[in-house]
């Protein structure tokens, strides 16, 4: 390798990436699946320990490659289990993970942007507009900071059970990185994660969508928030390019492409905007028939913002109007408040950062 070059950085690589480095070498694809395993599964990121490697075979990768996690900057953890991570994302900029314990599984909550450039009028991260998207060891590397950090569950099974991309950014932005890291949390020789188990989350990049249901059948999340096109514009902006239309339409391929599996509709509540009877009826002539169930979102605030929570009861009734249209509909209860950990306050600590905010040319650029 020559002097100075970057060594590469093996976590988050493929495992097609994988096998390429090892026929490089001279070596047997099956070693790729043997790295991997020692990655993920046992939590080793030294060559030197990987003994069913031979030692020249060592020697030789750690010249030109490494495993390079990103930097932990604070771990906390709230009064209700929830535990929140803080990465450095370089120059002073941090990312942020959540876990978040229940009963019957344990959710990681992973972030694939610093920032965001789709400027959502209700989120913390959109309103810091985007720096840049992570790299797929950045995003792959919360995920392993999480299974090292947090002790089995009591029937032994690992920490964390379930990976959802809802933490800071827009992950179908950043489908280049975001979609080996999803390979890599369902292969068996890494994290062995069930395609149902992991949530991409999305305020609705239409041909993103469609890409995803031709190359992984992970479960779908699709951030709607509002029941027409002149609401949706208000609140997340990307409804300008691709509007509910086309974006529902989106949603039912995908679905009828595995096997009619439903697709979550997220919906914040955000008192007197869009938290109506009206809306509710609105939302069910939308979503009435498909396969879709809709999770209400209390919102969350944070400063400089001028939304407030829609009310217990307004929520309430919002539900129950839904269901009675025959839809699947729930409400997210709130955790980690007292460590900022809930949904849409993921800020990090983004400063020195360039304002990108949505734009057609900057969509293109960032999911080019
Ligand atoms: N960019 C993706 C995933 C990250 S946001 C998306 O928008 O889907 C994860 C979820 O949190 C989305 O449904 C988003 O709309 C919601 N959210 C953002 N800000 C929020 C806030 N202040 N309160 C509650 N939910 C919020
Ligand atoms: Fe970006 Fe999602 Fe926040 Fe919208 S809600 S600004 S898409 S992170």
């Amino acid at each position: 390798m020559p002097k100075g070059a970057e060594k590469q950085n093996l976590l988050g690589l493929s495992q097609d990436g994988l096998e390429r480095l090892f026929e490089g070498l001279g070596e047997k694809p099956f070693r790729a699946r043997q790295l991997m395993q020692w990655m993920y599964q046992r939590g080793v990121v030294d060559f030197d320990e990987m003994t069913d490697l031979s030692k020249k075979l060592r020697a030789r990768l750690s010249e030109s490659s490494e495993i390079r996690l990103p930097s932990e900057l604070s771990m906390h953890h709230s009064s209700d289990g929830t535990v929140k991570w803080l990465f450095s994302s370089g120059f002073g900029q941090a990312i942020e993970t959540v876990f978040i314990p229940e009963a019957s599984r344990g959710t990681l909550c992973i972030s694939s942007q610093v920032g965001c450039a789709l400027d959502c009028a209700f989120c913390a991260t959109g309103a810091q507009g985007f720096n840049r998207n992570l790299t797929a060891a950045e995003i792959l590397g919360q995920v392993w900071y999480a299974m090292q950090a947090l002790p089995p569950r009591a029937n032994g099974e690992p920490a964390v059970t379930n990976v959802v991309f809802m933490g800071m950014g827009e992950p179908l932005a950043n489908y280049r990185n975001v979609l080996p890291v999803i390979e890599l949390l369902i292969s068996d020789w890494s994290y062995g994660l069930s395609r149902r188990r992991v949530t991409v989350s999305t305020s609705g990049i239409v041909p993103h969508i469609d890409k995803l249901a031709d190359d992984c059948n992970v479960s779908l999340a699709v951030s709607l928030h509002a029941p027409n096109d002149a609401l949706r514009n208000r609140l997340v902006p990307i409804n300008k390019l691709h509007p509910i239309d086309e974006l529902l339409d989106a949603c039912w391929r995908y679905a009828k492409q595995h096997s009619n599996r439903f697709i979550t509709f997220e919906y914040v509540m955000l008192r007197g905007v869009n938290d109506s009877i009206a809306h509710a009826d609105e939302l069910a002539g939308l979503l009435k028939g498909k396969p879709a169930k809709i999770n209400l979102i209390p919102f969350n605030p944070f400063d400089g913002n001028d939304f407030a929570r829609s009310s217990a009861e307004t929520i309430r009734h919002f539900q129950e109007r839904l269901r009675g249209h025959d839809l699947v509909a729930t409400t997210r209860k709130t955790r980690g408040d007292d460590i900022d950990a809930a949904c849409g306050q993921l800020a990090g600590k983004v400063s020195d950062r360039v304002r990108v905010r949505l734009s057609e040319k900057n969509i293109r650029m960032a999911t080019a």
